[in-house]
């Protein structure tokens, strides 16, 4: 039997006033989703004793996700990831967004998707229990162009799987690239660094970085290099390696903080994208898309200071993100696959977080 309670979750400044919604399925695999920047707060499932744990990194309370700035579990829009100099052009006007990064416009926004209000649906069945948030982010909103009608369907499957359907619609020509931002610790948060996760990731190449982490436009081979995680490799392994001219990258990225390219990615059907595994708890999560690439950032911003679930503090590396996603700053790279939305057209996009043990 699956189920949607729904609870207080407190008011903002403006009046509104916030929920949770918890998903159950009959596993007893539970996922909390709040309105409040359509955000992912809290998902429990079992590791390969049947003992659960949270295994996404979050707040106790509502203020902690008005203060957050590590985006912890959050929708992000209109564009995730960086946009160079937060300028694109499209259709011969130039549109400038943000430089909230650097001079880099990143996840959005000063205001993104992440930190406003929702309106919410139940659309249970007997089988599955899924909660649709839709937002309206007005033309001009962050300085993106249209008014885009956006729809995020949060499904708990039988099969202890996180399904993620976005969707949207445009009435004039802009950009858009919708992901989420969990951060995983298969040992559950607050348990420590993600060092020793072994992670698998289904791509022969990356994207190089600058400096300011926008890609040089380059798709770059993972052969030989710590990028390679096309065999289960400990996330740790080789995050200090700073020998190769490839290394140089985990210099800019503070560690892993790229995108990689999908061997499968891109096309209408859904496949394997990621593969993780802890080794103490057995707990598996495989990650399936639709996107063309996955922003794998390993928390090296975590520092200690946000005030996480139960009185934990996150510190760095303490968890990790694979935000499904196009390339960081397609606006500007024409070679990549666009993130232009038209009126007429409808953007769609699906994530699975199916979760196991071994
Ligand atoms: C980015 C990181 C950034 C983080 C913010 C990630 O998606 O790639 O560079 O620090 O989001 O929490």
């Amino acid at each position: 039997m699956q189920k949607i309670n729904k609870k207080e979750f407190g008011q903002i400044a403006d009046g509104s006033r916030i929920h949770l919604y918890i998903l159950t399925n009959q596993n007893g695999v539970e996922a909390g989703i709040s309105n409040y920047g359509a955000t992912l707060v809290s998902l429990h499932v079992p590791d390969r004793n049947g003992r659960f744990a949270d295994v996404v990194l979050g707040y106790d309370c509502l203020h902690g996700y008005v203060d957050d700035k590590a985006y912890f579990g959050a929708t992000i829009g209109r564009y995730a990831n960086r946009i160079a100099g937060g300028r694109f052009s499209l259709d011969g006007m130039t549109y400038t967004v943000a430089q909230n990064n650097g001079k880099n416009h990143l996840h959005g926004g000063v205001h993104g998707f992440n930190k406003v209000v929702w309106n919410t649906e139940h659309v249970s069945n007997h089988k599955t229990s899924a909660l649709r948030l839709n937002y309206l982010s007005k033309d001009g909103e962050e300085g993106y162009p249209g008014n885009l009608a956006v729809q995020v369907i949060y499904t708990l499957t039988g099969h202890d799987e996180l399904r993620i359907d976005y969707t949207a619609t445009t009435d004039q020509e802009t950009v858009i690239n919708l992901t989420n931002h969990a951060y995983f610790n298969l040992a559950g948060q607050g348990a420590g660094d993600i060092l020793g996760h072994e992670l698998i990731l289904h791509a022969d190449r990356f994207t190089p970085v600058d400096a300011t982490l926008i890609p040089t436009g380059e798709l770059r081979g993972v052969q030989g290099t710590p990028f390679d995680f096309r065999q289960a490799t400990a996330i740790g392994a080789r995050i200090h390696e700073t020998h190769g001219e490839t290394d140089r990258q985990l210099l800019f990225g503070k560690g892993y903080d790229h995108n990689w390219v999908f061997n499968h990615g891109g096309k209408s059907n859904i496949s394997l994208a990621a593969e993780v595994y802890e080794p103490e708890s057995g707990r598996v999560l495989e990650v399936l898309t639709t996107e063309p690439g996955i922003q794998f950032y390993s928390g090296n911003f975590l520092d200690g200071t946000a005030r996480g679930k139960a009185g934990h503090t996150y510190n760095r590396r303490d968890g990790f993100c694979l935000e499904t996603q196009h390339f960081p700053d397609s606006p500007n790279h024409p070679e990549f696959p666009s993130a232009v939305l038209r009126p007429g057209e409808r953007y769609s996009s699906t994530t699975i977080y199916k979760f196991s043990v071994r």
